[in-house]
């Protein structure tokens, strides 16, 4: 298990379409376990592969974020939305591929999502609150579309920025 670093926007590789999976492999389930690690570490609640620079169709989340809660950790791979609601709420999103950068971004408040766990099993649940917000943004970065992409112009110039500035500065510290 190891935590890998995390692409930073602008980067192209954030804006490709991932391959589709099909059949996990053991390659697979060590992806799930780093990327897990990784998210837990950032801290966040959510992470696509595409965010550490693998081009396949994997997310893994756990929106239990309240403190002595048991941790739900999900590794969804090949996700697809079989169902949306009409309904619609607005979460104030993030991202770890933009650090402290935040913008309103309205979705459907519940989703019906079908995967296939790393056991190679299709699983399917509904998702609400939270938990449905991450799942579609995850399922986002699977399709090279960021939360950003969600709001205007203006506000996408304005954090695009902003990530510039930060990921230049980070790479300078780094160095
Ligand atoms: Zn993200």
């Amino acid at each position: 298990m190891a935590i890998r670093p995390i692409l930073l926007h602008p980067d192209s590789r954030l804006k490709k379409r991932a391959a589709p999976i099909g059949v996990p492999t053991n390659a697979h389930r060590a992806l799930a376990e780093d990327m897990l690690a990784t998210m837990y570490d950032a801290p966040g609640i959510g992470l696509a592969a595409p965010q550490v620079g693998v081009l396949e169709r994997m997310i893994v989340m756990d929106c239990e974020k309240e403190e002595g809660a048991t941790p739900r950790p999900l590794v969804l791979i090949d996700p697809e939305i079989a169902w949306s609601s009409e309904e619609r709420n607005v979460y104030e999103e993030g991202c770890l591929s933009i650090p402290e950068q935040f913008a309103d971004v309205e979705r459907p408040s519940a989703v019906t999502v079908r995967w296939t766990d790393p056991g190679g099993e299709r699983r399917e649940e509904t998702f609400d609150g939270l938990w449905a917000t991450c799942v579609q943004h995850e399922i986002d970065h699977l399709d090279g579309v960021l939360f950003i992409d969600h709001v205007g112009p203006m506000k996408r110039q304005l954090i695009t920025r902003k990530a510039l500035k930060m990921k230049k500065e980070r790479a300078r510290e780094a160095s």
